[in-house]
């Protein structure tokens, strides 16, 4: 039977928002070696742009992109998110199924409210999990759930240094032909805040900001509900000019 156990699992509200929030993380990991993979929570059906069909075709190639061993679309309701006990079920099941050991999650609180709903569905059903007695199949509860940005900032808790594979991410969001802007491209569709020019700038000069933070030329934002162990102080230290 082929592995299925993962390293980290990203889940998104929409497809694109894993690739835009975490996707340089998930390649890092990826050419590191471990197994990442990807959950969309809904298929994308209420965007102003895009088909289901297309938008599937587009996170197929973004995942490949990232190096991404697993990709699964479900179907919690795009705008209005569903939280119920069948969303949570679904989630549980996939968690059991692909046992990743760190879960990269929405933000709690963004512009779109379905992704602070996807990131309550994604803490809870990662707690329920790892209950024997809800559900079927082996439990399994991940070591940690960490926030990637959204539309709205934050202040993070680390930010992951994602310079060496930022082509990678490039690539992942050149996949979303139909949602996000594309270079020298005549436009897909009808405007959205998402598809213009300076959503893509705005995310690069994000990466460039929160890099220059750590010393590193591009850096991914993250939040923590717990506190992170350290277990070499020194592996923490900023890189960079002093
Ligand atoms: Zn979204």
């Amino acid at each position: 039977m082929a592995q299925t156990k993962l390293d980290a699992l990203a889940v998104g509200a929409h497809p694109d928002d894993v690739e835009l929030g975490c996707g340089g993380t998930l390649a890092l990991l990826a050419e590191a070696g471990r197994r990442v993979g990807i959950v969309h929570l809904t298929r994308g059906e209420a965007g102003t742009r895009g088909t289901v069909e297309g938008r599937r075709r587009e996170a197929e190639r973004a995942a490949a992109a990232l190096g991404a061993v697993e990709l699964e679309l479900l179907d919690c309701g795009d705008g209005g998110l569903r939280t119920g006990p069948a969303e949570e079920d679904a989630l549980i099941a996939l968690l059991r199924r692909l046992r990743p050991e760190l879960v990269l999650a929405p933000p709690p609180v963004d512009r779109h409210p379905d992704h602070g709903r996807a990131c309550r569905l994604v803490e809870d059903a990662c707690f329920y999990a790892g209950l024997a007695r809800r559900g079927e199949g082996e439990p399994h509860r991940p070591a940690a759930v960490w926030s990637y940005m959204g539309h709205d900032s934050f202040e993070p808790d680390l930010v992951v240094d994602v310079s060496a594979v930022w082509e990678a991410k490039i690539a992942a969001l050149d996949a979303y032909e139909s949602q996000l802007h594309q270079p020298g491209a005549e436009p897909a569709g009808p405007p959205t805040k998402v598809a213009t020019p300076e959503y893509r700038l705005a995310m690069e000069g994000r990466a460039r900001h929160f890099g220059l933070l750590v010393g590193a030329a591009r850096g991914e934002p993250f939040a923590s509900r717990l506190p992170l162990v350290v277990r070499d102080p020194l592996a923490l230290l900023p890189g960079g000019v002093k």
